[in-house]
Parts: C-alpha cells; sequence; structure tokens
C-alpha cells in the first residue's frame, strides 16, 4: 500500500478480512458487538451500481436498494426499522441516537450506547471511522471526508462518548475503514494548504509535484494522541476495485455502508 505508520505503538495494521462481502475488523470482532463495511458484491443493483448500492439514485431502482438494504439488515442481524442514518453534509456535528428515527437529521457523526439501534453511513470514498468503548459498552461512527476531517468530526464524536458516556480514550478502539487512500488522493493546492496549517504530516508531493493528502494518518494521528488504540484497515477504495469510487467512478457508482451496533446481552 506504500502506507506509512507512525512510529506510535499504539497504532495497528490490521489485514482485516472479507466474510459474506463484508469487510470486519479484528479489532471489532468481540461479542458485544456487530460491525462491518459492505464491498460491492452481495446485492442485486445492476449496471454502473452492481451490485450492492444502498443508496437511492438515479442509475437504480428503489426496490433494489430496499433489497440490498434488506440483506444488510439480516447480515447485521437487526430489523430495518432499527437503522438509524444520516443527511450526510461533510460537517462536525454529533447526534447521539436513543431510538430509531423516521427523519435523518443532518450531521455526519452517531453515537449511542442503545443495543440494537444499527448505526449505518454511506461511503464511496470518505473514511468510516468506528469507535467502540470496551469498557461502558457504548459506540460511534462517522464519515469524514476532507472536509470533515479538516473540521474534526471523528475528534468530536469521541469527545461527545466521554460527555455521554463516560468514556474513557484509554478503553476505546478507533479503527479507520475503507477509503480513499495516500496513493490516490491528489489533491489541488488549496485543499492541500488548508492541512498544511494544521499539519504538515498528510500531505506528501507526487513525484509529478501534486500534493497527496493522507486522511487515514491525520485521524490515526489524532486518536493516539487521546491514547486511543487506532487500526487502519489501509483498504484504499480508488485503487481496489472490490469497491465503488467516486474518484475511479465519478457519479456512475453505486454507495457502499459503515455499520455498527452493540448486541442486547
Ligand atoms: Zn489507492
Amino acid at each position: 500500500m506504500g502506507y506509512q505508520f507512525l512510529s506510535n505503538d499504539t497504532i495497528y495494521k490490521d489485514v482485516g478480512k472479507i466474510n459474506d462481502d463484508i469487510y470486519q475488523f479484528t479489532y471489532l470482532t468481540i461479542d458485544w458487538l456487530r460491525h462491518g463495511f459492505t464491498t460491492r458484491a452481495g446485492g442485486v443493483s445492476g449496471g454502473c451500481c452492481e451490485s450492492m448500492n444502498l443508496q437511492m439514485k438515479l442509475q437504480d431502482t428503489p426496490e433494489n436498494v430496499r433489497e440490498n438494504l434488506r440483506r444488510l439488515a439480516v447480515i447485521a442481524g437487526v430489523q430495518e426499522d432499527s437503522i438509524a442514518r444520516l443527511q450526510q453534509v461533510h460537517g462536525n456535528c454529533v447526534v447521539r441516537v436513543d431510538s430509531s428515527w423516521a427523519d435523518s437529521p443532518s450531521a455526519d457523526a452517531m453515537i449511542t450506547n442503545r443495543p440494537d439501534i444499527m448505526l449505518m453511513t454511506l461511503h464511496a470514498d470518505c473514511m468510516p471511522v468506528f469507535l467502540a468503548d470496551t469498557r461502558n459498552h457504548a459506540i460511534g461512527l462517522c464519515h469524514s471526508g476532507w472536509r470533515g476531517t479538516l473540521a474534526g468530526v471523528a475528534e468530536k464524536m469521541l469527545l461527545a462518548m466521554m460527555d455521554d458516556f463516560g468514556t474513557q480514550p484509554q478503553d476505546v478502539v478507533a479503527c479507520i475503514g475503507p477509503s480513499i487512500g495516500p496513493c490516490c488522493f491528489e489533491v489541488g493546492e488549496d485543499v492541500a494548504e488548508q492541512f498544511r496549517d494544521v499539519d504538515v504530516l498528510p500531505v506528501t508531493m507526487s513525484p509529478n509535484g501534486r500534493p497527496m493528502l493522507d486522511l487515514w494518518q491525520a485521524v490515526a494521528k489524532m486518536f493516539a494522541g487521546y491514547g486511543v488504540t487506532v487500526d487502519v484497515a489501509g483498504e484504499c477504495t480508488c485503487c481496489q476495485p472490490q469497491y465503488f469510487s467516486h474518484r475511479r467512478q465519478g457519479t456512475e457508482r453505486g454507495t457502499m455502508a459503515a455499520f455498527m451496533r452493540i448486541v442486547a446481552e
């Protein structure tokens, strides 16, 4: 992958695994949790959305998306009306979920300590960040592209868990899921400059002199600063064809889902 890991012993590279077309982290494969990140496989959609598209869009039919969602709910072991989702806006708003809802609030992060509510975020290159408080059995899930990363959405999610659930960072595992990697995330100088203003680390230059952004490292370093255990999938959605990618496919593509829920005792 060409990914440079920090010399901090709280950051791990997890090879993870794909079971039933779902990417899962070893560190989150624990008895009180169900989680995963979907790939392109396992659904019924055709064309550019082939096959596991989880977002309503012009290039797919509502029936296909509903069937794909039904399959995902079966994999996660929940009723479809237990899925909490957001109107994602590339911001840093965190929502606490205490019951499922009909309307999706405008936000990019959710936290809960209630069993059997499934948190779900949608992705096609933007980072999914999973948080699990292994002591208090609380969880968080967010959608963090470059705008959300600059706005600190993943950090705000951790702080919200500390405030609401008494979460201690040393009890937390943070997992950064499949998303566009430093191998492919070429950005404009204007975007690179905003990251350099915060920290020069996540920006490198490609051989042809273009800025390359490493969002994995930006978020991993932030969490490591709190003493959180960090795990990076290291799976690039842009150059690995088993994933949908906005950078590779533009709007002619499906959308994947990150999901996580607490299992009732
Ligand atoms: Zn790549």
